[in-house]
């Protein structure tokens, strides 16, 4: 058994989930999550001995099912969760098709209860545990075109508090992480002039890292964040200040 504790990240392949994973790696065995098992290999590679891929859908709960199953066969269920993954289907609301929304909010928000009630479980059993769900900057600030990300995201945040509040006195924290504008694959589709007209709402003046973000997520799960719970920790330099 490893002497470790396991840290689950959901959506670990690439952008801001590779690079929680890869901080994480650093004090836990990583389970990485993937939606194909050539993503999973790769991410395999990448942490070694420090961790794993696995395949899962979030919003799939067959495919949520039989990757805890192969967990809990394989290493120890997770004491920490990041719930990293998430999809964005931009449109405005009047021209919105029931699959942009549906798939968003299925994903985002309903992929929340799928992952963290099996896992919750073994957290309440040890008397230990640290969530942490990516929400985003949008949340708070509202955003044309997305108002089905919007509001799976403003969900995450409400659920956080939420369910920070049912298991604080199992020692278990839960916090959001709301990431502002991040250099990922999420932002690469913007275009020169929707970045160029972002950057200058920002005070810092530039794009955030995935590192950046995944420092912040290390704290929370610390055990110098133990008297941290239901907050939600804005990583977006200072576009919105609450
Ligand atoms: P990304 O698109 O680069 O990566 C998303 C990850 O989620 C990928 O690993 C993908 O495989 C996984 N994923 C997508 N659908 C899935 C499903 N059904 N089941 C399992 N995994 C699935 O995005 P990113 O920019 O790294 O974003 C990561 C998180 O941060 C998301 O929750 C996003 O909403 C949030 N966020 C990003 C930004 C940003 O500027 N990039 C800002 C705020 C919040």
């Amino acid at each position: 058994m490893n002497p470790r504790k396991t840290a689950l990240v959901t959506g670990a392949s690439r952008g801001i989930g590779r690079a929680i994973a890869q901080r994480l790696a650093e004090e836990f065995f990583v389970v990485g999550t993937a939606t194909t098992d050539t993503g999973a290999a790769t991410i395999s590679d990448a942490l070694g001995e420090n961790g794993t891929g696995i395949a899962m859908r979030i919003d799939d709960q067959a495919s949520v099912d039989s990757a805890y199953e192969r967990m809990a066969d394989r290493f120890d269920m997770p004491s920490v969760v990041v719930n990293n993954a998430g999809i964005t289907r931009d449109n405005l609301l009047l021209r919105m098709k029931a699959e942009e929304w549906l798939s968003v909010v299925d994903t985002n928000l309903n992929g929340l209860y799928r992952i963290v009630k099996p896992a919750l479980r073994s957290m309440i059993k040890s008397r230990w545990g640290r969530l942490v769900n990516v929400s985003s900057v949008v949340a708070q600030m509202g955003n044309p075109g997305q108002s089905n990300y919007v509001a799976s995201k403003a969900g995450i945040e409400g659920f956080t508090r939420a369910l920070a509040q049912e298991v604080a006195s199992r020692n278990i924290t839960v916090n959001a992480i709301a990431p502002g504008f991040i250099e990922t694959d999420m932002t690469a589709e913007l275009s020169a002039a929707q970045v160029e007209q972002m950057l200058a709402r920002i005070p810092l003046n530039r794009m955030g890292t995935p590192s950046e973000v995944a420092h912040a997520v290390a704290f929370l799960v610390s055990e110098q964040a133990s008297y941290i719970t239901g907050v939600t920790l804005s990583v977006n330099g200072g576009l919105h200040m609450s």
